[in-house]
């Protein structure tokens, strides 16, 4: 089954929406493999944004990731990477659509709500750096068989 990593932002930490987010993918049927808070640093955010450390709202997105701790999440699930970037919404909250993660609860391009992974091989890298092998469990919740097929469709 695939893993994808999610981060709750500061912008959804402060903004006392952990429950309501995780609710989301727990009600989807997202396995939850990991789970931990921890305040992140410049040193991971260059790993983690370094697409982006020349663009000019580099030392702006810096400060709002590290303004206070983040969630940090292991989804697992069928296509979990394409379903979660759905579940988060475009970049830019204000566009995102409703029913969404950003469209519901954001309205800015930096201040939006969650990090999700683009892309199965980022995905493995991202959960990779936020997250040490012993703190991914692999367990199967009971529900599982309500969830897919036995064929796993
Ligand atoms: N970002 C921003 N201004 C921009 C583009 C991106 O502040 O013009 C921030 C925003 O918080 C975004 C993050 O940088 O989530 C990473 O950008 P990316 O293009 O990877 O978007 P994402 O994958 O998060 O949708
Ligand atoms: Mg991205």
């Amino acid at each position: 089954m695939e893993s994808t990593l999610v981060l709750i932002k500061p912008s959804g930490v402060e903004r006392a929406l952990i429950g309501r987010i995780i609710a989301r993918f727990e009600s989807k049927g997202l396995i939850i493999a990991g789970l931990k808070m921890m305040q992140l640093d410049e040193k991971i955010l260059r790993e983690h944004y370094s697409h982006l450390v020349d663009k000019p709202f580099f030392p702006s997105l810096l400060n709002a990731m590290m303004a206070s701790p983040v969630i940090a999440l292991c989804l697992k699930g069928k296509d979990v990477v394409e379903v979660v970037r759905a579940m988060a919404g475009v970049t830019d909250a204000s566009k995102a659509l409703p029913g969404t993660i950003r469209g519901d609860f954001g309205m800015s391009n930096q201040e939006n709500i969650i990090h999700a992974s683009d892309s199965p091989e980022n995905a493995t890298t991202e959960i990779k750096r936020f997250f040490h092998d012993k703190e991914i469990f692999d367990y199967t919740p009971c529900i599982i068989k309500f969830l897919y097929s036995p064929d796993g469709k």
